[in-house]
């Protein structure tokens, strides 16, 4: 690149610079800067396109065309020459405008007189804002410097037009980040809600894009460049003890890190008057195109690793860690890409929804939520890049979407709906004290799901008769060191003391899968789910279990005492954990302290195999309580994680209910209480089908507690056992068209 022109781009970075800090209104400034493009770069015409809506762009500014245009003309994604490089995102450079593929003549910009055309997308970070548009009277190729040198700016104007510099005066000026956007996701968590973004992972903020000092930019640059590799390679040392992936992972990191050509561009970059972080956002963007494009995996995936490198880079450049000191704002919805149960817990219940670009129904960080009652979306493709920090949101978690920044009158239609569930939830509370018995005189006992202190309350307000299914893990993923025995046994003391006489089944300890504790040493394992977790870390490494029997026993003081074991797959499993309790209840009464008045030790069926297992297994725990979620995953094979597989099984497909009578009948055989924990039985009509198999608790999260009271109440379960039986005799694969007949047929108002 010539010399003469580098100090031409960087004057022109800097005239903007310089434009941006005079105390315009955003309209005077969109003028002033298409001014001194036109001027700068010798074409007698500089237009800004903005986006009005998804797919319609408006010219917001212009200096050439006619100045009666602005905020008039408007074009649609694709259409001419500017909707065809908001579309392809790509430049368009011709000698000849009017010939070229697509070109539309707009009469009430006069522009038919300008041959030469060279338009390049506003971009930042692949999102497209608009189109930057140079036009001159004769015939002439840009450059690529020249080009160069436009993206630059267009790149400059994206970050200015998010910092919202052009905002403010006028109402037609609104760019994506400003205008009303639906997201059509999957239901996570059912529920509505109003409130203000928070993001998880917020965007770096870059608020000096232009700099005039080159030298003083590159030393920034190095130095923090040194600072990734050190911290790549800090990585790669620690991450030697593990194989596979993981390192290949990092090694493509490293030869990122250490990439000649990366530096240079931007490198380049500097010298043409960006600062170090446009720069690295400048060749992110890029890299964010080109993987957009990506056919290839192998490629799609290097260039995935560069934009994580490059996010790492910007936040040692700008000193903005993950959190980026945003405040959490009044009814935070948070939205991420996606969250572990640990981080989710961190949040605790303070956030009024929860939006992820990923994610699925059966993670746990899913199960948090609805324990929470916290209406969650989830799959909804391209709100990280979309939401920012302080946007109005609404998540309406029946149907799967989300309304970002919303007009008026959606916003009252959803606060009709807000106001509509309350008033359900009011007639839930009514039936609290009545029993779940069903018209056919059965009574089903319902339990409430809990993990936390903080879930208590609900006890007495949902109308549970106790806690069927108490996740204790959820306490050890919400530190950052394992608890010691003293305050995990005064924390059981307080779960007990609340739950008074109601019985608590506390599951111990179920890590592994999603489940991740920050102070373990990760497994790098294939199929987590089927790995290294729950009552195989408890009996492999026994020290946590064991403490945590201790703790449970000191915590019951003469108060009976409920224990079960997660993913028992066979007997001498069971046999082995039981050992483990008879030997902690040995040692506690040596050292003096006062045992459990009664104890029940039982096993959650989580896996086939238990179904099948011998009779003497029935006979010998003292209660089953069927973990649906995993027993479905394995099951049918399908991961409960993976949205693509996960809704492909029905669980009212008849062989799953085979299985679920086979599990209740063996039961009965052998006088062994069993419940159903999983999240289905917190669904009215899979609650309606389980209790009509012949189960008799069911163990939900608080807030299911009334629909599924209110549905039972008015059922009758011999008729259910008729549809059920019929839909068999039929051959259907799901009993579920037959249940939604029936249901129609049912004369219920509420
Ligand atoms: C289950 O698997 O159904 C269960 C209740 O356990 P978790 O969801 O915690 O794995
Ligand atoms: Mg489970």
């Amino acid at each position: 690149m010539a010399d003469g022109f580098e100090s031409e781009s960087r004057k022109l970075l800097g005239r903007l610079r310089d434009a941006m800090a005079e105390d315009a209104a955003g309209q005077a400034r969109l003028d002033k800067i298409v001014q001194l493009i036109a001027t700068s770069m010798g074409t007698e015409v500089c237009s800004i396109y903005l986006f009005r809506d998804a797919d319609t762009l408006e010219l917001c500014a212009t200096e050439g065309l006619m100045a009666e245009a602005v905020h008039q003309t408007r074009m649609k994604l694709g259409e001419g020459l500017v909707g065809r490089v908001a579309r392809t995102r790509r430049v368009i450079n011709t000698a000849d405008a009017p010939s070229q593929r697509g070109f539309r003549y707009m009469p009430e910009t006069g522009e038919e007189r300008y041959s030469s055309f060279c338009g390049v997308p506003i971009q930042r970070l692949g999102d497209a804002l608009g189109v930057l548009v140079v036009q001159s009277k004769d015939k002439r190729q840009f450059t690529p410097d020249e080009v160069y040198a436009l993206e630059v700016v267009a790149m400059v104007l994206a970050e200015m037009t998010e910092l919202g510099a052009f905002t403010g005066d006028s109402a037609a000026l609104k760019v994506p980040h400003q205008a009303a956007v639906l997201f059509r996701g999957v239901v996570g968590q059912e529920g509505a809600a109003e409130g203000r973004v928070y993001l998880h992972d917020p965007r770096v903020v870059v608020t000096n894009p232009i700099s005039d000092d080159p030298e003083a930019e590159l030393t920034r640059l190095n130095a923090a460049v040194d600072q990734l590799r050190v911290s790549v390679d800090e990585m790669l040392a620690i991450g030697s003890s593990q194989d596979g992936d993981h390192i290949a992972v990092l090694e493509a990191y490293r030869l990122f890190a250490n990439s000649r050509s990366w530096m240079r561009r931007m490198e380049e970059d500097i010298q043409n008057g960006l600062s170090a972080e446009a720069a690295v956002e400048k060749e992110q963007g890029l890299a964010r195109t080109r993987m957009a494009r990506a056919a290839d995996p192998y490629l799609r995936d290097r260039l995935h690793d560069l934009d994580d490198l490059s996010n790492r880079l910007l936040r040692i450049l700008t000193g903005q860690g993950t959190e980026t000191g945003a405040e959490m704002p009044d009814n935070p919805v948070l939205v991420a890409r996606n969250i572990g149960p640990g981080e989710l817990l961190e949040y605790g219940r303070q956030l009024k929804g929860i939006i992820l670009e990923e994610g699925s129904v059966g993670s746990h960080a899913a199960i948090v939520a609805r324990a929470w009652a916290i209406p969650m979306v989830i799959r909804a493709t391209g709100i990280t890049t979309q939401a920012l920090n302080g946007d109005t949101v609404l998540v309406d978690g029946e149907q799967g979407v989300v309304h970002l920044r919303p007009e008026d009158a959606v916003k009252s239609a959803f606060r009709d709906k807000i106001a509509m569930q309350a008033r359900a939830q009011e007639r839930y509370a009514s039936i609290r004290d009545l029993p779940a018995q069903a018209k056919c005189g059965t009574v089903i006992s319902l339990h409430m799901n809990a993990g936390l202190m903080a879930d208590l309350p609900s006890l007495p307000s949902s109308g549970a008769e106790g806690v069927g299914l108490f996740r204790t893990e959820l306490q050890f993923l919400i530190r950052n060191q394992m608890p010691k025995r003293a305050e995990l046994s005064a924390l059981y003391a307080r779960v007990m003391d609340a739950a008074g006489d109601k019985r608590v089944a506390f599951r111990t300890l179920d890590i592994g899968s999603d489940k991740v504790l920050s102070y373990m040493t990760p497994q790098d394992e294939p199929n987590p789910a089927m790995g290294w977790r729950a009552i195989r870390v408890g009996l492999d490494k026994p020290g946590v279990l064991r403490m945590q029997l201790q703790a449970l026993i000191r915590a019951a003081r003469g108060r009976p005492l409920c224990v079960m074991f997660p993913f028992i797959a066979q007997l001498e499993e069971f046999r082995a954990a039981r050992k483990e309790f008879d030997k902690a209840m040995e040692r506690e009464r040596i050292l003096g302290h006062v045992l459990p008045e009664t104890v029940e030790v039982g096993a959650m069926l989580e896996t086939p195999s238990l179904a099948f297992a011998p009779e003497i297994f029935f006979d010998e725990v003292d209660f089953l309580s069927i973990g649906g979620n995993d027993l479905k995953q394995f099951f049918f094979a399908a991961d409960r994680e993976n949205e693509k597989v996960r809704r492909r099984y029905d669980t009212l497909n008849v062989s799953f209910l085979n299985l679920i009578e086979q599990i209740v009948d063996r039961c009965d055989a052998t006088n062994t209480p069993v419940s159903f924990c999983g999240e289905d039985a917190g669904r009215p009509v899979e609650a309606l089908v389980f209790a009509a198999l012949g189960l008799r608790s069911l163990s939900m999260r608080p807030a299911s507690i009334g629909p599924v009271k209110h549905m039972l109440r008015r059922s009758d379960l011999t008729e259910i056992r008729g549809v059920l039986e019929d839909a068999r005799a039929a051959g259907a694969q799901s009993v579920r068209p037959a249940m939604l007949e029936w249901m129609k047929d049912q004369d219920w108002s509420f």
